[in-house]
């Protein structure tokens, strides 16, 4: 006879250990329960049912029950809560939600991978009808039928993280206005301030109505009120202002509940108690970069966990090498990635850092659909250790953003990246990639081969009249530049070195900051002392700027914007 496997919760988590543990133990007795009327579905799909990508919903389920007997001999229950767990007895009670009768399973072995809970303020309305949350199948499936039954015009996203932006630009692309609000002053944690702006800018350009530095106050018929006192025509709202871990069954039993809140485990997923295994979105995973626990909800470290726990069930060995946070999504036209910490995180944690931004080209320029990548790299300072990376473009960011993670988890360091071969070809990249590229600014910056001034600062630059170089070519210029600026072109500086003060701080800018880099270190040599490279360069800023003076009304810094 052999082990005798429960499993609570049926999907990334849940689904990955029993598959695993059945790899690893063809006698296993292995049973799965899951509440809801689905296991194994792709949750991170299920925004994408509101658009008609994914057209049919019965799609998002990858397995039913049947397919788990029939091809691992596990038994899925689905409709089966568990209720609470006997440590004493090693047995679980379940309810059958489609009877309502509870009954008692005994386990040798038990594995929580619960997940986790969308947060529900205590609000006025937020118990209507037409409030809504994105979990499983049956809430994407309630809010499509909802807003298309009922032929909802206005709908209001409230949380601008993952889910809030999949499911605000799915609905946006379903032709519902949409409105997102957002407690902080930027959308998508994991990137900084700088960065946000550019995913600002294209949700507005494809129509997202986007209110930030603003949270939930009530909700009306027909509209919201926000805490700021705007009112919004919202039909139906979708609530996504994060989730909990799910830990009830876990505190009833008298399981450990870690500093974060979520369930404590040791290197092996196992909890304070040597039968049970907790995994997923429920428990508290260490943070390899900030040392300390954290956690992350996110679908490839839940089936990681999960494949962890099974090995350790079967004495095979694994290692924890903790998390660093890699995480990607699709808006709109753009791709976007992160991964380890950002500016901000590194900030707050005190460690000393600074950040090389560039914007090279996915592809070489002359080919079809070659757009740049605005890659932001952070790394230690002094160190040069690689902490974190955030990729926006068109093209293939996720796997610029995949090579440092790869680069974090080897605790690379500047050099190595500069010198990571890499493959190319034209149509899908550059000799010298991104991360290449970015870990040379980043050493340049380091070894103080020349000054930087940052994107967020040029604004001032403007306003009190600096003397800012643009680099670029005249018929560039007189499509747009910077208020004040004089148009030196790198064609020309060298005639015109008259027209460059020394006597004062000089700010050179291009495009995207290689003409200007040049100019800089030409002028170094010729014995310049006082010259900045403006980073984020001409489409850097205004990239940078546009959102905030769209809202804010307040003067652009530009005679014309100009993106391209
Ligand atoms: P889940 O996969 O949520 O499974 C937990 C299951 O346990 C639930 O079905 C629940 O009903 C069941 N359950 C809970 N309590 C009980 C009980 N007492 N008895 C029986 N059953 C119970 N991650 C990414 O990495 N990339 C993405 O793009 C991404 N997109 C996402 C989009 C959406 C809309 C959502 C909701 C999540 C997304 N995620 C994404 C996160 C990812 O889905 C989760 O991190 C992952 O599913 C966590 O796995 P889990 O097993 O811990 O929890």
């Amino acid at each position: 006879m052999g082990n005798k496997v429960l499993v609570v919760g049926g999907v990334a988590g849940g689904a990955s250990a029993a598959a695993r543990i059945r790899r690893l133990d063809e006698h296993a007795e292995i049973i799965m329960f899951e509440k809801g009327p689905h296991v194994s579905f792709s949750n991170c799909s299920l925004p994408y049912h509101l658009s008609g990508i994914v057209e049919n919903s019965e799609k998002l389920v990858l397995m039913n029950p049947d397919t788990f007997k029939n091809r691992y001999n596990i038994e899925a229950r689905v409709h089966q809560e568990v209720i609470k767990i006997n440590r004493n007895e090693k047995t679980i009670t379940v309810k059958n939600l489609s009877n309502n009768q509870t009954y008692d399973e005994s386990y040798d072995k038990l594995v929580l991978s619960p997940g986790a809970v969308p947060i529900r303020p205590n609000l006025e309305g937020i118990n209507n009808s037409n409030v809504f949350t994105v979990r499983n199948v049956t809430d994407i499936e309630n809010i499509n039928s909802y807003v298309k039954q009922k032929d909802i015009k206005n709908i209001a996203v409230i949380g601008g993280g993952f889910i809030g932006i999949e499911v605000a630009e799915n609905l946006k692309l379903a032709n519902h206005n949409v409105t997102l609000v957002e407690f902080a002053n930027q959308v998508m944690a994991p990137f900084d301030y700088d960065m946000a702006q550019i995913l600002h800018k294209e949700m507005v350009d494809h129509g997202v109505e986007l209110v930030l530095d603003d949270g939930l106050e009530k909700i009306g018929a027909g509209y919201i009120e926000t805490q700021a006192g705007k009112k919004i025509d919202a039909d139906a709202v979708v609530l996504a202002i994060g989730v909990r871990p799910e830990t009830t069954l876990a505190e009833e039993a008298g399981l450990e509940i870690g500093e974060t809140g979520a369930i404590k485990v040791n290197q092996h997923y196992l909890t304070n108690d040597n039968d049970i295994y907790a995994v997923g979105d429920a428990i508290e995973v260490y943070h390899r970069l900030l040392r300390k626990p954290t956690r992350l909800a996110l679908a490839g470290p839940a089936q990681k966990q999960a494949r962890a726990a099974a090995d350790h069930m079967y004495n095979i060995p694994s290692k924890n090498n903790g998390v660093i946070g890699s995480s990607s999504i699709k808006l709109f036209e753009l791709n976007a990635a992160s991964t380890g910490l950002n500016a901000r995180t590194a900030e707050q944690a005190g460690i000393g850092y600074d950040y090389a931004y560039v914007m090279p080209g996915d592809k070489v320029g002359l080919m079809p659909n070659s757009n740049p990548i605005h890659f932001k790299l952070v790394y230690e300072y002094p160190t040069g250790r690689i902490l974190g990376a955030q990729g926006i473009g068109k093209g293939n960011v996720d796997k610029r953003i995949d090579v440092i993670a790869t680069m974090i988890t080897m605790n690379g360091t500047l050099e190595d990246l500069k010198d990571l071969e890499l493959s190319y070809s034209p149509m899908l990249g550059t000799a010298k990639d991104v991360v290449n590229h970015a870990a040379l600014v980043g050493l340049n910056l380091l070894q103080g081969r020349y000054k930087e001034v940052k994107v967020p600062q040029v604004r001032e630059l403007v306003e009190n009249n600096a003397f800012i170089i643009d680099a670029r070519e005249k018929g560039e210029y007189n499509k747009g530049h910077f208020k004040g600026a004089v148009n030196i072109p790198l064609s020309e500086f060298r005639e015109r070195l008259d027209e460059i003060p020394k006597d004062q701080p000089v700010y050179i800018h291009c495009r995207s900051g290689q003409r200007s880099y040049n100019m800089v270190m030409a002028l170094q040599n010729l014995g310049y002392e006082n010259i900045y490279n403006i980073s984020g360069s001409y489409l850097g800023v205004n990239l940078y700027e546009y959102f905030n003076d769209i809202t804010t009304g307040r003067d652009k810094i530009v005679t014309e914007y100009n993106f391209k």
